[in-house]
């Protein structure tokens, strides 16, 4: 499928302060998270999505004192592509010195609430990748802001995914494919929700609860598949929602449900950190705080 890019002035953007220094190619990408906190809510808003990436180019403009947004591109779980300097334009985020050697793409997931990319964040990544190859001049390297940098980002679920070779999820139309799988993403879609909680107490009982359980046994959880939400489902919801850096209430709700599906499922279950690591400064608000790459010059 083609890129669904939301062009600059579709989401707001500012003008630059001076112009770009060009670029005409590069040796390929680098992946970034925001190294804060993203709000868990903007998987089912876009429009949070919107306000989110005009406060990170808010941030670095006025932060940071660069002429723009640092990144090139901006992949959000919608599976929409934000044009950040775009093609052929130097970014600011990779740390100087390393600006020229790699285009810039953020995924928009943290280091706390919204941690594990949903499918259509990594879609997103590959098609500012494809997009990026195709017209912009970059190379065939994919790799993580942490390589060559002193930076905890792209953080553990990026970086982990850019190291097995960054696959589509679904193991569907990746470039180069040989269409038979092998990706780690099921590309599963989460159905509907239900639009009811799924909570205890009382017992919630229904199909809905059904369609949970059996997924979440699925995806490797211990609980039986019985329709009726009590206390096994709750304490199974709370891990994972730990698991996932969401609020740990124990109660099924939009960002949960959809989790059960669309959050990657490796590795899982498995015991939660009680707290997220937040070594070194968010490079984007979301906290406050200045970019790790605060003070870098933009020069390559
Ligand atoms: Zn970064
Ligand atoms: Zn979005």
């Amino acid at each position: 499928m083609a890129i669904d890019l939301v062009s600059r002035r579709a989401w707001g953007a500012r003008a630059p302060r001076g112009g770009y220094t060009p670029l005409n190619a590069t040796r390929g990408v680098k992946v970034h998270y925001t190294g804060g906190r993203v709000d868990p809510g903007i998987v089912g808003d876009h429009d949070l999505c919107i306000s989110l990436v005009q406060s990170i180019q808010r941030h670095h403009m006025d932060g940071n004192g660069w002429m723009d947004i640092g990144y090139s591109f901006v992949a959000c779980p919608h599976k929409k592509v934000f044009e950040g300097r775009g093609l052929h334009r130097l970014p600011a985020a990779n740390g100087s010195g390393l600006n020229s050697g790699h285009y810039a793409v953020l995924g928009l997931v943290g280091n706390a609430g919204l941690v594990q990319p949903p499918d259509g964040v990594l879609h997103a990544i590959l098609d500012a990748v494809e997009h990026l190859r195709e017209r912009g001049g970059a190379g065939r390297e994919i790799k993580g802001h942490r390589d060559g940098y002193s930076t905890d980002c792209p953080g553990e679920p990026l970086y982990a995914w850019v190291r097995r070779g960054a696959p589509r999820p679904g193991g569907g139309d990746g470039d180069g494919g040989d269409g038979d799988g092998g990706g780690d993403g099921d590309g599963t879609k989460a159905p509907p929700f239900p639009g009811r909680l799924l909570r205890y107490p009382p017992v919630t009982r229904g199909e809905d609860v059904r369609t949970w359980q059996r997924r979440m046994r699925a995806r490797g959880w211990d609980i039986a598949v019985d329709g009726a939400y009590g206390a096994e489902s709750r304490e199974v919801c709370r891990r994972f929602q730990r698991r996932q850096g969401v609020a740990d209430d124990g109660v099924v709700g939009p960002v949960t449900w959809r989790l059960a599906w669309e959050a990657p499922a490796a590795a899982e279950p498995r015991e939660p950190a009680d707290a997220p690591r937040t070594p070194g400064a968010p490079e984007t608000p979301g906290a406050a705080g200045a970019s790790e790459t605060s003070g870098a010059p933009e020069a390559p």
